[in-house]
């Protein structure tokens, strides 16, 4: 019986697409042999095709019905390969400008930021903004439910989804199942690895890397049920925090504040206040109808900002003090003696 859920929430109109977050997850995490060419933290640029390439349509999750949908385990060139770079060359070499720095062996054909800051819409209204994910520790997690060996499990204390190594006979069920495409296979010890909502920090009252290191301030985190919380007013009471494709049906614990965006310019170059840059189809293909509803709320208590009057939500999004993000979660990693295993 789970007892209660972490959550992080991403206010999408913060996100600079710096990429701190994957580097602070890869530097913890995945820096040691066969986990190379994971990014348990991905940023992509939408609209466009993510990491792994086209993931919105290699199936898995639930139908409306709850049964499990097919899908398909990404191929390892979908994500991308950790490329070696001639480093050596470029900054050792004394070639000075005749050597530029390039992936060697095989051309690569796709990577995690593959078609960065591409976008869509036609000029002048293209758009385009940037969509971190990590795994969303989903309620009803169709990774754990997919697989054979009971190796995923769900912590009753903090709804953390997490792999168990030992029991991991590497089938990749979890792969084929998990719609957003948020695990990755480790060939090197045979197992499945996914992101672990940094738990040893979780665990000493530290919120996790991505959150804390973001220098956008994007990421909210903590308990869903704590009232006091960022995470609780965004999600629970204001309802401007919404799970990406909801119709998977997993139930995701990450949530997100859909991006904002100007009126479309019309023929004569003028604002149409009836049209978003960001056309309405497409928010809702991607948040469902939950999302044009939070813009619609956002939209509201801004107005209400620009009048003078006082907006609870609006404060909770700025977060003058970063600690109001953490839910609790605020305590210096550099007070902790960590102790490696
Ligand atoms: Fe966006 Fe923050 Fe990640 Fe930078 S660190 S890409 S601002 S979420
Ligand atoms: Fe499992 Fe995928 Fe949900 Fe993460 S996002 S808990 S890997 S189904
Ligand atoms: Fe990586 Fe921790 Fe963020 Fe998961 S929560 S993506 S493990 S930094």
């Amino acid at each position: 019986m789970l007892q209660r859920q972490l959550a992080m929430v991403m206010d999408l109109n913060k996100c600079v697409g710096c990429h701190t977050c994957s580097l602070a997850c890869k530097q913890l995490w995945t820096g040691d042999e066969g986990r190379e060419h994971m990014w348990w933290n991905t940023v992509n640029t939408m609209p466009g095709r993510g990491t792994p390439r086209d993931w919105e349509g290699l199936g898995g999750g639930f139908d409306a019905q709850g049964q499990a949908r097919a899908g398909r385990i990404p191929r390892r060139g979908e994500f991308g390969e950790a490329w070696e770079f001639n480093h050596r060359e470029v900054f050792f070499g004394g070639r000075g400008r005749d050597v530029q720095l390039r992936v060697q062996g095989e051309a690569p054909q796709w990577g995690p930021n593959w078609d960065e800051d591409q976008g869509g819409g036609e000029y002048p209204n293209s758009f385009y903004f940037y969509l971190p994910r990590i795994c969303n520790h989903c309620t009803h997690p169709a990774c754990l439910e997919a697989c054979p060996r009971r190796a995923i499990f769900k912590r009753q204390e903090d709804g953390i989804v997490l792999v168990d190594e030992d029991r991991c006979k590497g089938y990749r069920f979890c792969m084929e199942a998990c719609p957003y495409k948020k695990i990755y296979f480790n060939a090197e010890r045979g197992v499945a690895n996914k992101c672990i909502l940094c738990l040893p920090r979780v665990e000493k009252g530290v919120a996790t890397a991505c959150a804390r290191q973001c220098p956008g301030r994007v990421r909210f985190f903590g308990f869903r049920d704590d009232e006091g919380s960022a995470v609780y007013r965004l999600v629970e009471r204001w309802k401007v925090a919404v799970p990406l494709h909801p119709e998977y049906g997993t139930g995701p614990n990450v949530f997100y504040i859909p991006p904002l965006a100007p009126a479309a310019l019309n023929e004569r170059g003028e604002f149409d206040p009836r049209r978003s840059r960001i056309p309405e189809d497409y928010l809702r293909s991607l948040f469902g109808q939950a999302g044009l509803d939070a813009l619609a709320t956002l939209a509201a208590e801004m107005k209400k900002t620009r009048a003078g009057e006082s907006s609870e939500l609006i404060e909770t999004l700025v977060s003058i003090d970063w600690s109001d993000m953490f839910g609790g979660f605020d305590r210096d990693p550099s007070t902790i003696r960590w102790v490696k295993s």
